[in-house]
């Protein structure tokens, strides 16, 4: 079966497209592999009207609701490898299967890549976390690192200062003076040693031991870590890239539509600032697109 339209990737974004694209009774296949990058995150914050719901359970109403749509499939599973094929798109998944469709959403999200940093990826989406906005407000006043993984992390640790108090963990990097003195004027510490470990009872985080000897007691570390895309599939297309602040992500024009004709792509994996939000309006936005694409 040829669909109107197949989207990679059935999270917030994947999700949001195929809902518009079915409420306007056009045949949209959705293939997830089932692992949205706040996964390990038990709270999602700043969504209207679900703050502080689990990210399972949004995702869980959203493809119930999707769904219920007669002209929606679902499919379980990954996708890896896409080709343009008479006027329209051929899609091949891990199992064998493949999917065909005149237009072709990608939505499959970007991948963190964690510092190998003993005790930190345990602890990923609890007590070390990247987005202030997510998950800021909970650990507000407490005690809060930043660690240097990037030169965007100076900037991450001047924005941070403004839920506690702050140091930022150089690991052993370098400061120019300039940052060094703006950050001090907003009150942060700089801590230059190494660093080694991060200690705490489960999930939590009570100290960040360092490589000389000594211990900071911390409560939250907040981290920017480089990323990439979860597919080699827009690559395969020919899509253009932009670079983003920590990684490529797709280049799109305004209606979420790649430099591929035919190809739209929508949420973290076509902006340089990440959220549910964000991405539920690209997942859209690019369904609108879709639609009107095959209506003019
Ligand atoms: C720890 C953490 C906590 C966060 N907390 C919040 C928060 O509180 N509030 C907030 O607004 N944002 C939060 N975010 C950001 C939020 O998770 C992302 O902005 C959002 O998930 C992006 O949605 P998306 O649909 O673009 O991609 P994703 O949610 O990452 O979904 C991509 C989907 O595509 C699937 N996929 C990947 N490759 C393939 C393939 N080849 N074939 C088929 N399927 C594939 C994946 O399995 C996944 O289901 C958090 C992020 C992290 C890392």
């Amino acid at each position: 079966m040829r669909h109107d339209a197949i989207i990679v990737g059935g999270s917030f974004a994947g999700l949001s497209a195929a809902m518009y694209i079915a409420r306007a009774r056009r045949s949209v296949c959705v293939v997830d592999a089932g692992a949205p990058r706040n996964r390990f995150a038990a709270q999602s914050h700043g969504f209207f009207a679900q703050d502080g719901s689990s990210p399972r359970a949004m995702l869980a109403a959203a493809r119930a609701q999707v769904a219920a749509y007669p002209t929606v499939s679902l499919v379980d599973g990954e996708a890896v490898a896409a080709r343009a094929q008479d006027d329209g798109f051929l899609v091949e998944l891990a199992d064998g299967r493949t999917l065909e469709g005149a237009r072709l959403v990608l939505a499959f999200g970007l991948a963190d890549e964690l510092p190998p940093l003993p005790g930190l990826a345990e602890r990923w989406g609890a007590s070390v976390i990247h987005c202030p906005y997510c998950h800021g407000f909970e650990v507000a006043d407490r005690r809060l690192g930043v660690l240097n993984l990037s030169p965007m992390s100076v900037h991450q640790a001047a924005l941070i200062a403004e839920w506690g108090p702050t140091t930022f963990y150089l690991d052993g990097g370098e400061l120019d003076p300039a940052a060094a003195a703006d950050l001090a004027a907003r009150g942060v510490r700089i801590e230059s040693a190494k660093v080694e470990a991060l200690h705490g009872e489960g999930l939590g985080l009570s100290a960040i031991a360092l490589a000389d000897g000594r211990s900071d007691p911390l409560d939250a570390l907040f981290i920017g870590p480089r990323n990439h895309l979860g597919s080699p599939i827009a690559e395969q297309l020919g899509c253009d890239m932009d670079q983003g602040p920590l990684g490529a992500i797709v280049k799109t024009d305004a209606w979420k539509m790649t430099t591929v004709p035919g190809v739209y792509a929508a949420g973290d994996i076509s902006r340089g600032a990440h959220s549910v939000t964000w991405a539920s309006a690209d997942g859209v936005t690019a369904g609108v697109a879709v639609h009107r694409s095959l209506v003019f």
